[in-house]
């Protein structure tokens, strides 16, 4: 297997184990969450126009609509930029508070970042944000390497401007090659 190769299996793992610590250890916590992630704050949303246009439930056209938020007069909890729009400061409207959940959770209006939260892989590394009550940082951790096995190691590091974002970067163990071929030699 080609280095670029066994990067990009690395990092399907990385995905698969992330995804897998969001169903068995975050979700089931959502229902008694003391801050759900949902109510926007201090979360940002970041939607494109369908996403937004289907959530808030908008008529107009979206023209009409990035002038009427222009003229300070568009919901106060939404900001645009790049082409995108960006939630915060409100709950959203697709999050059922009696119930804790999202009424979307399997359409794919949902946004992609509604998804990542609060554990995603990334450029082969795993993220965790930590404003998410649920996330066990060292647990997190444990549960990474059991999943990559004992030729990495992982190296947390806090993000410098967001301290919050931990990137849980996996490490080949000095050696680890060597051993596994050698172990790979016929008595
Ligand atoms: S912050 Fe975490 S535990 Fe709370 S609702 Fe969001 S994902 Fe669930
Ligand atoms: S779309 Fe669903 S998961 Fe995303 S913030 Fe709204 S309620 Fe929460």
């Amino acid at each position: 297997m080609s280095h670029r190769e066994s990067r990009r299996f690395l990092a399907k793992e990385l995905a698969v184990a992330a995804a897998a610590y969001q169903v068995t250890v975050v979700i089931p916590h959502c229902a008694e969450c003391a801050k759900p992630c949902c109510r926007l704050d201090p979360l940002v949303l970041e939607l494109d126009w369908k996403q937004l246009k289907a959530l808030w439930q908008l008529e107009e056209s979206r023209t009409a609509f990035d002038r009427r938020l222009c003229s300070g007069k568009g919901p106060e909890e939404i900001r645009a930029g790049d082409g995108l729009y960006y939630a915060h400061g409100k709950v959203c409207p697709a999050y059922d508070d009696a119930h804790r959940s999202c009424r979307v959770y399997d359409q794919e209006l949902k946004p992609s970042g509604c998804s990542d939260f609060p554990v995603y892989e990334d450029r082969g590394s795993v993220v965790a944000d930590l404003r998410c009550e649920a996330v066990d940082l060292e647990a997190l951790a444990a549960w990474i390497a059991r999943a990559v096995g004992p030729e990495f190691r992982i190296v947390q590091s806090a993000d410098e401007e967001f301290p919050f974002l931990v990137t849980l970067s996996v490490k080949r163990v000095a050696g680890a090659a060597t051993i596994s071929k050698r172990l790979r030699l016929p008595k």
